[in-house]
């Protein structure tokens, strides 16, 4: 199968098509249960099953592993269409697509490989990952979590905090400190099996959007680590573990704003047909100006984070990983456009929009919550302002040029 489109614009026959049956499980399985995940909390299990039976869990996976070999611009056609109908579920295609499965076969050792990929490609489990802590969520830097040397492995003592679905997940990926380090130097990453002796799930938050998805804490007591649970030894002289953990996530955040686009994308579309039906008076709402102006403005948005997306996923051709600042940019431009259309479809839609009865409620509460994941927005901006300050510049012929 093609993985890779010539330009970022068009896509290619099997992504079309990729894109097709991913609508199709979004519409017919995921749609109509949306309503019912975010006022149970319960884990959306039909999606799980939906998602697996159409053989979508596997599509990043390389097929050594039982996957399909593909890549950030396939993973994020996907989770578009999944975000539009019900971002709870989208999301645990997310952490197969963009999570823990992704660092296995980029940064780990075949063992890693080879135990935990074909179980992820073939839906078989959950992966989560734990990187925030109480007192570290932005600043990561200041994380506690550490490892003791113990024969020739280590014991893990770690308490992670908003890990999505680590109450249902086989195995986390926890970052954490090696042996000696200091500040950024040392820190790198182990899996951990849950079922080991010694995690313990200590509780799940109670949230305002995304409820299908359990954010939990994860307690990891005096847990052994085997020499072969090291995804990314943490060097006590060295940050350079630590920078490629940091750049990996890029793949969770084009695939946040992937779900961002989508799920903005469903609830701007069910504001339009419900103005071409609403009438005030004998008017329908569609033919008021002022209105219109509004669907323009949104739209426009939302189109523009849509492009920046696209170059950045496709700059990460099919094996390797979204650049830094394009994903930052596209990140944020997704966040934000997904906060205004979700938060206009509700204003278009007066008072059944309040309703938790018509999904735009739901939707801007969900996409609240993809705002803060995956880094928030301030952290973005931080990251591109200072990278633009210090002379970066981002792909595209137009910063080239020389200042007039
Ligand atoms: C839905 C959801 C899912 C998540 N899933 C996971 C997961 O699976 N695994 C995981 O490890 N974590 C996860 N997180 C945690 C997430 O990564 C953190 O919440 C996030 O990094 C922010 O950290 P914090 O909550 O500690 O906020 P803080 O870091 O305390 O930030 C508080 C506020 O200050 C702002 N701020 C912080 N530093 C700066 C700065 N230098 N400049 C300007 N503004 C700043 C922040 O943007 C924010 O608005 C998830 C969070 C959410 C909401």
């Amino acid at each position: 199968m093609a993985a890779h489109g010539t330009d970022p614009f068009t896509e290619t026959d099997d992504q079309q098509a990729l894109r097709a049956l991913a609508r199709e499980v979004a519409e017919r399985d995921l749609a109509p249960m949306a309503r019912h995940w975010d006022e149970t909390e319960e884990f959306p299990q039909a999606s799980w099953d939906a998602i697996r039976k159409a053989d979508l869990f596997g599509i990043t996976i390389g097929e050594r592993w039982g996957g399909m070999g593909m890549g950030d611009v396939e993973a994020a056609i996907v989770l578009e269409e999944l975000g539009r109908a019900c971002v709870s579920s989208a999301i645990l295609a997310q952490l197969t697509f963009n999570g823990p499965p992704r660092a296995f076969e980029h940064l780990g050792s075949d063992a890693l490989r080879d135990r935990w990929l074909p179980m992820a490609a073939s839906g078989e489990a959950l992966f989560c990952i734990g990187i925030s802590e109480t007192e570290a969520g932005s600043a990561v830097n200041h994380m506690r979590a550490r490892l003791t040397s113990d024969g020739d492995g280590f014991r893990l003592d770690a308490y992670k905090n908003y890990v999505t679905g680590g109450h249902k997940a086989r195995a986390c990926l926890v970052w954490c400190r090696f042996p000696g380090s200091v500040g950024t130097k040392g820190i790198g990453a182990v899996v951990v099996d849950l079922a080991s002796d010694g995690v313990t799930l200590a509780g799940t938050h109670e949230k305002m959007g995304l409820r299908g998805t359990s954010e939990a804490e994860l307690a990891f007591d005096d847990v052994r680590i085997e020499p072969s649970d090291v995804l990314l030894e943490g060097d006590p002289s060295s940050s350079d573990a630590f920078k490629t953990l940091i750049g990996h996530i890029n793949h969770e955040r084009c695939g946040n704003a992937a779900m961002c686009l989508g799920a903005a994308q469903g609830s701007l579309e069910y504001a339009i047909r419900y103005m071409n039906e609403r009438t005030i008076g004998d008017r329908p709402l569609a033919e008021l100006q002022g209105l219109q102006w509004k669907i323009a403005d949104v739209a426009t948005e939302l189109e523009g984070a849509r492009l920046l997306l696209k170059r950045a996923v496709h700059l990460a051709g099919p094996h390797g990983t979204p650049p830094p600042l394009e994903t930052a940019m596209a990140k944020t431009a997704a966040n934000l456009a997904a906060k205004r259309v979700c938060d206009e479809a509700i204003q278009l839609l007066g008072g059944y929009g309040f309703s938790r009865e018509y999904p735009v409620e739901r939707v801007y509460r969900d996409i609240r919550g993809l705002c803060i994941g995956a880094g928030t927005v301030e952290v973005q901006r931080n990251f591109i302002g200072t990278n633009l300050l210090r002379g970066a510049v981002p792909s595209g012929d137009a910063w080239k040029r020389p200042i007039l």
